[in-house]
């Protein structure tokens, strides 16, 4: 069995499931003027860099940094509930395989998706609170779910200095 630490490192691609607890209104780089409806979403982000998914992940919940991709303003906004990784996986795959799934819908067309050809958008919304059809979308491509917690936990590797 893989290690976790291993999958975290690793190169691939994440689903960020978010939430909004308001209706959430700002102008978001070139998209300009959005508004989303209170509820859960779907984000499809891919890592190739150093530290791997997890690196990507734990910039995704900082709640201090200076807004960059669309989704910056969307994890200021609201919360990440739960993680998802895929190794070697890519976000646009991902994505399309989720659009298999019911329920799902595309609120802000090219959201996420500036340097994409293939997706209406990188952000999705999703029925309910979005764990069942997360769970739809692990079986379907293999991949991990994670809470965010995990993200900040130290790793058994690391003796911890106090
Ligand atoms: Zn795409």
């Amino acid at each position: 069995m893989m290690q976790v630490d291993n999958i975290f490192e690793m190169p691939g691609a994440y689903v960020l499931l978010m939430e909004l607890s308001a209706i959430y209104s700002d102008d978001i780089g070139a998209l300009g003027n959005v508004k989303l409806s209170a509820g859960y979403y779907l984000y499809f982000g891919s890592a190739r860099g150093k530290g791997g998914m997890a690196a990507r992940v734990r910039r995704h919940l900082k709640i201090n940094k200076k807004r960059y991709w669309h989704v910056d303003w969307m994890t200021l906004a609201g919360s990440v509930k739960k993680v998802m990784l895929v190794p070697g996986g890519v976000e646009c795959e991902l994505r399309r395989k989720a659009s298999a799934l019911s329920g799902l819908t595309v609120p802000i067309l090219g959201f996420g998706s500036s340097d994409c050809n293939q997706c209406p958008a990188h952000l999705l919304g999703v029925k309910g609170n979005g764990l069942t059809t997360l769970e739809e979308l692990r079986l379907a491509v293999t991949g991990h779910s994670y809470s965010v917690s995990s993200f900040f936990s130290t790793t058994a590797a690391q003796p911890s200095t106090v």
